[in-house]
This record gives C-alpha cells, structure tokens and sequence, in this order.
C-alpha cells in the first residue's frame, strides 16, 4: 500500500473529498471511529448513533465496491493512524481539508497531506477573498454573487423571476386545520442494530443512515413539502415537527448528500413548474447562500471567534435546556421535548425560540454553544460556531449580523400556534401572566440600551423603551423571571 486516505465521519461520499482519486490496488482507505469523539461529551444519542452508523455503513459499501478499507476503533484519529503507520511504515497519509480548527492542526501535525475540501460549493480563498473585500459581511451581497458565480435560477444576467429575494412573501404563519404530510421513515438493518445495542438506546426511524436513505429523504422533500418549503418557512406549530422543511442537513454535513445534487434536484422541479419561485429562490439561498455562507465565515474569523462574550453574558445554561420539564413556557418546552426526541428543531425555533431565550436571558454563550453541539443532529464545528455566535446569541458585538435576533412573545404568538394553549400571555409585559419572552425583550433592550442605541438597525427598537410608563415594575418582574428560570419554576 502507497497511501492511506483518510476519510473524516463528514466525508462519506466516494465522489468526493479524498476519495475521488482513489485507487483500489496502491490505497488503502482508513475511517477511525474515535472513542475520545465519542465520550468526550454527553452527546444525543441519535447524534452518535447517526454519525457511527453511517459511517460503518459507508465502509461497508466502499469493501463491497472492492476497496481495501480499515474501519478502526481507537483512542483518538491520530492514535487510529499511528495503527496504520507502524503497520505500513513509509505509508503517506492523504485527506481532504477538514472542517473544524482542532482536527486540521492534529491531522497536520501527524503528516497528513490535505487536498481542497469540496463538499461545499465555495473553496476557502474563495470566500476570503470576497469577505476581505467587504465592509460589512452581508450574507445577501455574497448570495447574489453565488447566484451568478454557479448560474443557479438565472436568466440572463438577472434572477429568474425579476427578484433576487423573496423572503417578504416566505413569512406566513402555520395554516389552521391543516393536515401536514406524514413524515419520511427510516428501515433498520443488522449494522444499525448493532450500533444502537453498543449504544444502549431504542432504535428509532427518524434519520437515514446510509446514501440511499439520504436520497430517500431528499426525493421525499422535493415531492411533499418543496412547493410549500418557501411560505411556512419561518412558521413554527405544535402538530409538526419538521413543518415543511427538507430535514436534510445531517446529510449535506456527513458527506451523504452533496449540495451540487441538492440544488439540481430543486432546480429540475422548479423549471417543471409545480413549485413556485418564493419557495425555489428561499430554499436555493439556504444551500448556496447561507450554508456556504456559514462555513466561509467560519474560517475567516478565526480560531478564536468561538469565544467571543461581547454582551457580557455569564449567566449558567438554565435547567430549561437539559429538561423541559423545567419550564412552563408552552413554546419552549415542546421544542426542547422535540430536540431532545430527535436532535433536530428546524431554523426558526433554533434563532427566534431557544438563541433568543439565551440572548434576552445573558446566558453564558458558551455554555449555550456547547449544548447545541451535543444536542443537535447536524452539529459541527464550523456551522455551530458562526451560527450560535455571530447569529443566536450576539456574541460578536455584530461583526457577523448588523443586529441582534432579539424578539418577545408577539413575534412567536404571530408565527406559532404554541401561546393559545401557554399560561402566559405573550401581550402582557408585567405582572405573573406575562409572557418571559415580553418581559425579557425590554429588559435586555433597556440593560444594552447605551451599546444598541449608536446601532441605526436598533435605535428604533431602543427608543421603544421611552414610551413604557412601566419600566420599573417591567424591570422587576425580569428579575422574578430570570430567578424563577433559574429554578425551573417559569
Ligand atoms: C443557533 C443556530 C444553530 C444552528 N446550527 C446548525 C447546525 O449545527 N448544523 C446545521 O446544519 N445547521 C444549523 N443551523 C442552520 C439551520 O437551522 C439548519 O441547517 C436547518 O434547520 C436544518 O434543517 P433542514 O435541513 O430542514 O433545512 P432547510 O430549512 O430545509 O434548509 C435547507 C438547507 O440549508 C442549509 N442551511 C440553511 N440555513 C443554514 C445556516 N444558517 N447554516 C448552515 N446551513 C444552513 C442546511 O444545509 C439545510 O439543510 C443553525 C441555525 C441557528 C440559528
Ligand atoms: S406566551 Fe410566551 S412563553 Fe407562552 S408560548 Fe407564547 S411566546 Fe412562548
């Protein structure tokens, strides 16, 4: 054997990454199931039973396409390739560029030679160089130029339907009696089994494990849900998990699906003409727009941008989060129950439900960092990071978003059904019925009000606290919140 390649569990696809030049007589390809990955937190099981088992499931499939492959459980990656070394001294070591800080230095460090990390759309100078040109980083400036750069619903040199964004048309709340199509289930076989036994969970059916799975899961999308994906984007309801989003990220980020297939497969709908433009163009910029977004940034702010605390927020993670349990708030405990339930809540409860909760709360961002990334499904260094940051919680002092994603009850009660069936009421302010999200919203606005005022996108919102007669009894009822939060009592 000449090389080892090594195939990271986000690199699952032989089209791409490392292995696209493979060669089954010289290679020999190695995936190492890492125990300090997987002891290292207190994960989700659905997480480590879907990164696993989708990863043993790939080496399997790559053996019976007759490629020589090492599947190996050790301490660490690095510990894994050493097997490899001392078994084949002399063996160079080859992987695509990897997607978070920590193991591109350890890979590095131990030898390993990297190729361009094509399982995004956009290479890393790429990016850098558009972001060093700007002086604001506005990820709409950089999807219009993706739009043209990979020609996607264009027409001429202008956008396919005269506008470049429709996101004012994307924003409508879930429909009343509404019957919402039945979710995509996925069959277990012996190799998913035996994960969930090591892992001593019940085996569910909710995420696919293999690539026929994730083509499953992406043909499911574009024929039940693509029409509608564009209007009921940003709603949110308590009788549908996945609403009528594509439920695809696990498998863009664990190298199943490729984003080029992604947006084909939408494109050859729309251009058939039964899905409109709202939802074509809004899901088109999720995937090459905000997703290459995301990961760009990612490496152009720096290894040290995790730990950003702009807003000072020291608050510990509240019980809420680890046990919903914890929590009269309607809106968050059905999406913690969610999360907990499948490791995934679409966008909207991410950022305007749990994120918000942490912002308006001054929860440590950190603390609030590290439990997205064990909680979710689809969590990876690079995408959490900028996301939770610059995004969620405003760590960043807005170096990533001119502002922060900061709203109160009126914002969930408008685009949920979750307040008519909650104890608090999202119109109150003050008082025990009042809705923590209302309070909090002009709590926080009022403690950061000298930093947000100099921000033109705020200074509106900041001016707003001006004409509450009860700022006080406002500010004292944020206190009683924030302890009873603190107990798990609100
Ligand atoms: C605080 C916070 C944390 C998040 N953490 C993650 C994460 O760990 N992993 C993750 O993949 N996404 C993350 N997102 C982005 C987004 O919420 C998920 O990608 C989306 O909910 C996945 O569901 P879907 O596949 O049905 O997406 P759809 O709504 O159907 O969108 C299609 C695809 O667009 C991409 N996409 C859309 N928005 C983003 C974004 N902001 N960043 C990256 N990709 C995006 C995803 O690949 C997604 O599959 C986060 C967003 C927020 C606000
Ligand atoms: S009233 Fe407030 S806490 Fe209750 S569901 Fe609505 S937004 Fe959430």
């Amino acid at each position: 054997m000449k090389r080892a390649l090594f195939v990271a569990f986000d690199q699952l696809n032989s089209k791409y990454g490392v292995l696209k030049s493979a060669d089954k007589k010289n290679d020999l390809i190695v995936l190492v199931e890492s125990q300090s990955m997987i002891t290292g937190a207190d994960w989700h099981p659905e997480r480590l039973f879907f990164l696993i088992s989708s990863a043993r499931h790939f080496a399997a499939e790559l053996r019976e396409k007759g490629f020589e492959v090492r599947y190996l459980k050790a301490k660490n990656t690095v510990a894994g390739l050493q097997e490899i070394k001392d078994e084949f001294p002399g063996i160079t070591f080859l992987a695509a560029e990897q997607s978070s800080y920590r193991l591109s230095k350890s890979l590095s460090d131990f030898g390993v030679e990297f190729i361009e990390n094509d399982f995004f759309l956009t290479p890393r100078p790429l990016f850098i160089s558009w972001a060093s040109s700007q002086k604001t980083y506005l990820m709409e400036n950089f999807y219009r130029k993706q739009r043209v750069r990979l020609n996607v619903l264009m027409d001429g040199d202008g956008p396919v339907g005269g506008q470049w964004n429709y996101d004012k048309d994307n924003r409508l709340p879930p429909p009343k009696n509404y019957t919402w199509p039945p979710y995509l289930e996925h069959s277990r076989d012996e190799i998913d089994l035996e994960v969930a036994r090591e892992l001593k969970m019940e085996v569910t059916q909710t995420w696919a494990t293999t690539r026929a799975g994730a083509i499953a899961q992406l043909k499911y999308f574009i024929k039940n849900h693509f029409e509608k994906f564009g209007p009921y984007e940003d709603a949110m309801a308590l009788d549908s998990w996945s609403l009528h989003h594509s439920v695809i990220s696990p498998y863009i980020n664990n190298g199943l699906l490729h984003p080029s297939e992604v947006i084909e497969a939408a494109c050859a709908s729309f251009y058939k003409g039964t899905v409109p433009i709202e939802s074509a163009e809004g899901f088109v910029r999720q995937v090459i727009g905000w997703r290459e977004y995301i990961n760009g940034m990612y490496w152009f702010l720096g290894e040290e941008y995790r730990e950003n605390n702009q807003l000072g927020a020291n608050r510990e993670l509240l019980p809420l989060f680890t046990d919903p349990a914890k929590t009269q708030m309607n809106c968050v405990r059905s999406i913690v129950e969610d999360v907990k339930a499948r490791s995934w809540v679409h966008h909207i409860p991410r950022l305007m439900v749990l994120s918000n909760l942490a912002l308006i709360t001054g929860t440590n961002p950190q603390q609030f960092l590290d439990w997205m990334r064990r909680e979710f499904i689809d969590a990876a260094d690079w995408v959490m990071v900028p996301n939770v940051i610059g995004m969620g919680v405003h760590a960043d002092g807005g170096q990533m978003m001119s502002k922060p994603y900061a709203a109160g009850g009126a914002y969930i009660s408008r685009m949920s059904n979750y307040c008519k069936s909650c104890i608090y009421n999202p119109k109150l302010r003050v008082g025990e019925d009042a809705c923590p999200f209302t309070t909090l919203y002009w709590d926080f606005l009022d403690r950061h009000k000298e930093t947000f005022v100099k921000n033109h996108r705020m200074s509106q919102q900041v001016n707003g606290l001006k004409r509450l007669s009860d700022l006080d009894e406002l500010k004292h009822r944020a206190q009683e919140v924030l302890s009873g939060l603190e107990k798990g009592e609100i």
